[in-house]
C-alpha cells in the first residue's frame, strides 16, 4: 500500500465529504476521536448563538423559547437512533459515571435478596469504582471476574451485571445479545456501558434485548470536552425504576414546587438537577453530524481503516503487538498495540503531529473515526511511527516524563 493508493481510497470514499464538517487543524493527524471527538464546525455557530443571543439577549426566556428544558429528551431521542432504541428510551444527563450509579442503585433496590454486583476485572476504572460504591451503599459485594468467566458467574443472587460493550483498552467487544439472553435466564439485569460503542459500531439495543445502558457524549458522538452522557432504559422497565438520586428535574411536576417527590413518567425520572444547556447544545451538533452519515457505510469504512492500519503496522512497525481482536464482530473502532515503550513512543508521535493515546501499562491506542479519519491519515501515521522507531526519536529524555492526562 502506497500513499497514492491511500489517496485513491479517499477519493472513492462515499463518506469523504463528512470530514469537511469538522474543524480539524491542518497538518494534524487525529487518531484520538475515541477519547475526545473532533469539533463539528456547526458547533461554533450554535455555541455563538446560544451564548450571545439565547443566553445574552433572551436570558431566562430561552428555557421556553429555545426549548432548553426539552433538550435532554430531544437529544436523547436522536441518540436513540444511533444506538437502535425507540423514542423516549434515551435521555441525556450527567456523566457516564453518575448514570452508572443511578442505574445500579435503582436496580439493586429492586433485588433485595441479591448479594453482589457483578462486573469484569480490568473494566474501565470508573465502572469498577462506581460499582464498588453502589455495592457498599446497598450493603452487598462487588464481584469482579475475568472476561472469560463472566457468563458462568451470573447467578440468582447477582443484583446486576455491569459490562462495557467495547473494552476501552483492548477494543474487544462482547456479544451483547448472547450475554443479555444468558442473564435474562436468571432475571439478572445487565447494564451495558456503550462509551466505546455508540457511534463506533452498529448497535441495535432493541434487537439485542438490552434493557439498560449508559454511554459517553464526548467520544465518538463528538459532543465536546466533558459533554453530558446518556442513559437508556427499555420502555417496559422504566415504570419500575426508582432512582435513589431523586432531584427536582426528575420530578413529575418540577414547577409545582412541592415537598413530595413523584418520579416523572418515562425517562424524565433519570434527570436530577438543572441540565448544562451549553454543553447539551454542543453535543447535539455532534449527534446531528453522526446521524447525517449512513451507519452501514461508517462501519464498513471503520473496518477498512482497521485492516489498512493493522496491515501497515505488521509490515512497517513489527515491534508492536496487536491486542485488538481482528474479527470485526468482536471489536470496536480503535486498534491497540502493545509495546514496552508505548509511553515515550506516543509522546514522540504527538510531537510529530500524530495524535493517538497511551493506556497504562503498555498500550498505544489509535482511534478510527470514519466520519473524519482518512485513509491518508492512517498511511501517514504509520509512516511517521516507522520513522520514529527507525531513528529512535522516542528515546529523548523529555518523552519519559508522564503528563497528568495520557
Ligand atoms: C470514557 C468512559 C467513561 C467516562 O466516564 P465519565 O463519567 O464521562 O468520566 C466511562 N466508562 C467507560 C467504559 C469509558 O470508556
Amino acid at each position: 500500500m502506497t500513499l497514492d493508493e491511500a489517496r485513491a481510497r479517499d477519493a472513492a470514499d462515499p463518506l469523504r465529504h463528512h470530514r469537511d464538517g469538522f474543524a480539524l487543524p491542518a497538518g494534524t493527524i487525529y487518531l484520538d476521536g475515541n477519547s475526545l471527538g473532533a469539533l463539528p464546525r456547526a458547533a461554533v455557530a450554535v455555541m455563538h448563538d446560544a451564548v450571545t443571543r439565547q443566553w445574552g439577549e433572551r436570558l431566562i426566556r430561552s428555557w421556553n423559547e429555545a426549548d432548553w428544558i426539552g433538550a435532554p429528551q430531544r437529544i436523547g431521542d436522536k441518540i436513540a437512533r444511533v444506538v437502535g432504541a425507540k423514542d423516549g428510551e434515551v435521555i441525556v444527563a450527567d456523566s457516564t459515571s453518575i448514570n452508572i450509579f443511578k442505574l445500579l442503585t435503582a436496580l439493586t433496590a429492586q433485588r433485595p435478596e441479591a448479594t453482589h454486583i457483578l462486573s469484569e476485572s480490568g473494566n474501565f476504572p470508573t465502572d469498577v469504582h462506581i460499582a464498588a460504591g453502589a455495592a457498599r451503599a446497598a450493603g452487598i459485594d462487588l464481584r469482579l471476574v475475568t472476561r472469560a468467566d463472566i457468563a458462568g458467574a451470573i447467578a440468582d443472587d447477582t443484583a446486576a451485571l455491569l459490562l462495557t460493550h467495547v473494552h476501552y483498552k483492548s477494543g474487544a467487544r462482547y456479544d451483547m445479545a448472547a450475554l443479555t439472553t444468558a442473564a435474562r435466564a436468571t432475571s439478572v439485569p445487565v447494564i451495558w456501558d456503550l462509551s466505546h460503542s455508540a457511534g463506533a459500531v452498529p448497535l441495535d439495543l432493541a434487537a439485542a434485548g438490552a434493557e439498560y445502558a449508559v454511554g459517553c457524549g464526548y467520544k465518538y458522538l463528538n459532543g465536546g470536552p466533558g459533554a453530558p452522557a446518556f442513559v437508556y432504559v427499555a420502555r417496559e422497565r422504566q415504570a419500575a425504576l426508582r432512582p435513589a438520586l431523586q432531584g427536582w428535574m426528575g420530578d413529575a411536576r418540577p414547577f409545582a414546587f412541592e415537598d413530595a417527590y413523584e418520579p416523572a413518567p418515562g425517562m424524565g425520572r433519570m434527570l436530577i438537577g438543572t441540565a448544562p444547556v451549553l454543553s447539551l447544545l454542543a453535543l447535539e451538533c455532534g449527534v446531528d453530524a453522526m446521524l447525517a452519515a449512513d451507519r452501514d457505510a461508517l462501519w464498513a469504512k471503520s473496518q477498512e481503516l482497521f485492516d489498512m492500519l493493522t496491515g501497515l503496522m505488521a509490515e512497517r512497525c513489527p515491534d508492536f503487538t496487536l491486542v485488538t481482536p481482528t474479527d470485526a464482530e468482536r471489536r470496536g473502532s480503535h486498534a491497540s498495540f502493545a509495546h514496552a515503550d508505548a509511553w515515550p513512543i506516543n509522546r514522540a508521535l504527538i510531537d510529530a503531529q500524530v495524535i493517538g493515546d497511551f493506556r497504562a501499562p503498555d498500550v498505544l491506542r489509535l482511534g478510527l473515526t470514519p466520519l473524519y479519519t482518512s485513509f491518508e491519515d492512517v498511511w501517514r501515521a504509520v509512516d511517521v511511527l516507522a520513522d520514529i522507531m527507525a531513528n529512535e526519536t522516542w528515546r529523548k529524555p523529555e518523552y519519559a516524563v508522564r503528563s497528568a492526562v495520557t
